[in-house]
Parts: structure tokens; sequence; C-alpha cells
């Protein structure tokens, strides 16, 4: 599999080439200020101790505290989580909020673990970053198989270590204790924006445009909720189990009560089942990636037939298949766009905790849907003007504002 962490900095190389960035910036962005390794020993239930490995990169906090999620995964690498915190940087700055790129993680496999041995894990994890994190410092969030609940433990271990009530720690809470109204169906709100603010500027009506998604976990599985509301229809769907397809449409609902009930889509039953890889290459409107990174890669961009990709996941589509895909002309809505809604919805949501005022699900979703709009317009003028990719103009424009910060704050 490709390193993210490559595919990151190569894509940071040709964005700083194009906007003729100095070179002691290309220097110091093209590595993360500070990465911390944690080892993390756990009781587990039959009584062993467990020593997890965990990760937080910081990549970049010149426009305000660094923010990114938190990943739980047999796969979680240090060079993974400095990719994702490089990209956060971006995606912050695309949005144009004050903030700066973040991620951790540890190496585990979640699903083999009790609820108890998952918390003990996550506590014992915060309290080792506890030094590095905090509202004007770092700010983490959930990411793959962290959840509300995760960032409950996360809030209330920073909470005991720091001796106050600390909401702002931690973005993606539980409505209960600080969380925002709309940040659990954030992203997949954001992917839902931005793939109606793509087919309005194509002038082009959305009804019965065919979906197919990668992925069914948070990001996957609101997507396909809006979408279908909107007239979509949604015809393959996959996760980690397999991956299912019928041409007529996969009732979303029916397919979320199976997969909360089973854990699995391949036990939704009116659809054909076929395999994780032939799903991504079946013709259709939309391909939505929505689980891991480097999932379209040079193996497979080949053999991709979507009209438009929109990023989902955070690195889904390697540098060697970006490059594949446009000369196949599909266009690609970069990660740093399209997944932007739940780092959006972050900051309402630490925004709301540092004021301790809380807004109504319909301002957040205006709010949301605003931002999209104007982070969209913007980067498709600047690609249509320059005759680049979304990805190029997106990263330009991100590097640009973090650049700006960099020069003004000074060395
Ligand atoms: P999640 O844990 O809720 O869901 C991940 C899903 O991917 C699961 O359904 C899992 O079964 C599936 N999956 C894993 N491997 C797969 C494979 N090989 N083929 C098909 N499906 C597979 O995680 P999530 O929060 O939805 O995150 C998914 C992606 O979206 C990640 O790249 C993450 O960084 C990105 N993202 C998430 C958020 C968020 O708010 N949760 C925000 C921005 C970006």
């Amino acid at each position: 599999m490709d390193n993210p962490w490559e595919v990151a900095q190569n894509q940071f190389d040709e964005a700083a080439k194009l906007s003729g960035l100095e070179d002691w910036l290309c220097s110091l962005l093209r590595e993360p200020e500070r990465v911390m390794t944690v080892s993390i020993p756990v009781r587990m239930d039959n009584g062993d101790v467990h020593i997890f490995t965990g990760y937080r990169s910081q990549h970049s906090s010149l426009r305000g505290p660094t923010k990114g999620g938190i990943r739980y995964h047999h796969n979680v690498n240090l060079d993974e989580v400095k990719a994702l915190s490089m990209w956060m940087t971006w995606k912050c700055a695309v949005m144009n909020i004050p903030f700066g790129g973040g991620k951790g993680g540890i190496k585990c496999s979640p699903k083999k673990m009790s609820s108890g041995e998952i918390e003990r894990m996550t506590r014992k994890y915060i309290s080792e970053i506890a030094c590095i994190i905090g509202p004007t410092k770092d700010i983490p969030a959930p990411d793959v198989n962290t959840d509300p609940q995760t960032m409950a433990w996360v809030m209330d271990t920073y909470s005991r270590i720091s001796g106050g009530y600390t909401p702002g720690v931690v973005t993606g809470k539980p409505l209960e204790i600080g969380g925002s109204e709309g940040r659990n169906q954030a992203t997949g709100r954001g992917i839902y924006f931005t793939i109606l603010n793509y087919f309005k500027h194509k002038k082009q009506s959305v009804d019965k445009k065919n979906v197919i998604i990668q992925g069914f976990g948070n990001a996957g599985k609101y997507s396909a909720m809006f979408l279908e509301k909107e007239g979509f229809i949604i015809t393959g769907v996959s996760d980690s189990t397999g991956a299912i397809y019928n041409s007529k449409g996969i009732d979303v609902e029916k397919l979320i009560k199976v997969k909360n009930k089973t854990k699995s889509v391949m036990n939704y039953k009116d659809a054909e089942k076929i395999s994780v890889n032939e799903i991504l290459e079946l013709k259709t409107d939309i391909l939505i990636p929505a689980a891991l990174e480097s999932s379209i890669n040079s193996v497979n961009a080949c053999r991709i037939k979507a009209n438009l990709i929109c990023e989902a996941a955070n690195g889904p589509i390697t540098k060697e298949a970006d490059r594949i895909l446009e000369d196949k002309n599909i266009v690609v809505i970069p990660d740093i766009l399209a997944n932007a809604g739940g780092v959006s919805v972050s900051y309402f949501e630490w925004v709301q905790n540092t004021q301790s005022f809380y807004w109504t699900a319909e301002e957040v979703d205006v709010r949301l849907r605003n931002l999209m709009e104007k982070a969209f317009n913007n980067i498709i003028c600047i690609a249509e003007e320059k005759n680049i990719s979304l990805r190029m103009s997106a990263l330009m424009i991100a590097i640009n504002r973090v650049s700006a910060a960099a020069r003004l704050r000074g060395v």
C-alpha cells in the first residue's frame, strides 16, 4: 500500500511549487511541528496487561490550535498520523477556520476489545498526551472507530487532570456534555452540500444520479442518508465485511438498521453481494470513498468508471492514481474540501463551548451550508482560472493562508 505520508508530502511539494513558495516555508511546512509517541499499558478484562502504542502529531499551529481526530485501528502508525495531521492543516485553512492540523491514533483492534478495555485505553492515552492538548493547544475529535462516547472519556479524563470542567478540549462530544447539534452527521452533511454545490455549478440536475459508497461508518452512512433524501440513488455500499449492489437502489434507512444490528452491510437482503474491490470499479455517476487511505491506487485507478469522485475519507486516492484519474477526465473533489463538514461543526462546537452558549440545529446547518459553499466557490474559481485540478486549487489556497500566517508571525 502507498505510504500516506509520502502521498501527503508529494501533494504538498506540487502545490508549493505551483504557488512559488519560499524554500524556508517549504521545509517548515513539509514536516509536523511536533510528534509524540506514547506507550499505553492497559489492564485487559482477563487480567493481562497489554502495552498499546499511541501517537499524536501536530502539523502546524500557525493559524490556531491544532485540531484533528483520534483513530483506533490495527494499521495506525506514525506516518499515517503525520499525513492525516498535515491534511488537517490544509483542511482548516481551506475552510478558513482558525485551527491548525493535528491527528492521533492508537494501534489496536477495537472490534476485538470490550467497552471497558477501550475506556481504560482511552483514559490512559489522554493522560499520556494531556501535556500537549487543551482548548488553546490541540483539540482532538472522532475518527475511524472512535465516537461521541470516546470523546466523553477524553473530556472527562482531561477535565480531571486539568482540575476544571474543560469541554473545549475535544469536539464530537455527546450533546449532554457540551456537544453541538449536527456534529455527528456533519461530515456526511458536508459531503452532501459539496455534491450539490458541484452540480449547481455544472447546472445539472441531481435527480436519480447513482452513488456508490465505500465504507458505511460515520462519514459514509450520513452521506448516503442525505443524498438519498435529495433524490440520488444509492446503488452500492461496502464496509470492511463486503459489498452490496442493487442498480434500482438500496434503502438507506433499512441498511442502517441492518448495519447497527448485525455490524455488517452484507446482511441486507435486497442486493447482490460483491467484493469490496469490485464495487469501486462499477459504472456510476458518483463514487464516494469513505473508508481508509489509498483505496484508489495505481492498481485499480485505470479501472474506475465513476464520472465524479467525492473524497469523504482522508487520502483515499494516491498520487499515481490521481494522475490516472485526471487523464481519464474523472473529476475528484478533494478530501480537504469534501469532508470538511466534520471539522467545521467541530469548530462550531468549540466556539459554543468557549462561550457556554449553544446554537440550534438550524443555526448550525445554515452556518455549515454557507461555509461549504464559500469554500467550494473559491476553489472552483481558482481551478478554472488556472486550469488546475480541484485538489491543487484547494491546496494552493490552504498553503497560501498558512504561509501568510508564518511570514507575519516570523521565525
Ligand atoms: P468509521 O469507523 O465510522 O467508519 C469506517 C467505515 O469504513 C466502516 O464502515 C468500515 O467497515 C469501513 N471500511 C474499513 N475498511 C474498508 C474496506 N477495505 N472497504 C470498505 N469499507 C471499509 O470511520 P469514519 O469516521 O466514517 O471515517 C471514515 C473516513 O472518513 C476516514 O478516512 C476518516 O479520516 C474520514 N473522516 C471522518 C470524519 C468524521 O467526522 N468521522 C471527518 C472527516 C473525515
